[in-house]
């Protein structure tokens, strides 16, 4: 179970927590979690390059040691990069130092300021200790997500998910370049990209809000 918009009550809990980013120009932070791994990064990039849309993914630091030549082609294209941990780990299931050490490892490869929890669940503690590691780390939560990671899920779902999470102002938008949302991701961001780039959105990366 899982909700598309993210509940006001969760982000009154949490609000050490960026879930959305107020601005008053329309803008979209498209976010992309656990690559980079091949074919489905780069379909991603291509997109973006069609849009000439800045993005932010956050990164596995395991397949970033797997493939860092799609590691660098993120890099080069001029997005922002985020630690995802280096194992995908559950902090609600970890314990801290593991979990600091995980983020740590992963960080040697990405030397990024962004954080996503994975399944964004983390312990407060946690928090503390990244934080207090890394100055300045700045916890990346979203305010839409696509539910492209749902197999049970339509590509057209998925579309009208996004679309009608995004309601005139900026939100930070949750794809996955995955191969388990791949279907649903590929079907859903460029109908979603095309729309709101009509509509006059712009794409920004979480370097620059
Ligand atoms: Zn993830």
């Amino acid at each position: 179970m899982y909700l598309v918009k993210t509940p006001w009550l969760l982000k009154k809990l949490y609000p050490e927590l960026v879930w959305n980013i107020d601005q008053n120009n329309r803008c979209i932070y498209l976010t992309f979690d656990d690559g980079p791994i091949p074919i489905v990064t780069p379909f991603v990039l291509n997109i973006l390059k069609e849009y000439n849309a800045k993005a932010t993914f956050f990164c596995i630091g395991d397949n970033v040691r797997k493939h860092p030549d799609v590691f660098e082609q993120v890099k080069a294209d001029g997005h922002a990069i985020g630690n995802h941990t280096y194992n995908h780990l559950k902090g609600w299931k970890t314990n801290d130092k593991t979990y600091l050490e995980n983020f740590l490892e992963a960080d040697k490869l990405m030397n990024s300021k962004l954080f996503r929890p994975p399944y964004g669940r983390i312990k407060r503690s946690q928090i503390k200790l990244l934080k207090q590691a890394k100055p300045g780390l700045q916890f990346i939560m979203w305010d839409v997500l696509s539910g492209d990671f749902d197999q049970e899920l339509s590509p057209e779902k998925c579309l009208e998910n996004v679309m009608s999470g995004v309601r005139n102002k900026s939100s930070i938008v949750l794809f996955h370049d995955s191969l388990k949302a791949f279907d649903r991701m590929k079907y859903a961001l460029p109908k979603a990209m095309e729309t709101w780039s009509k509509a006059g959105y712009k794409f920004k990366s979480l370097d620059s809000f």
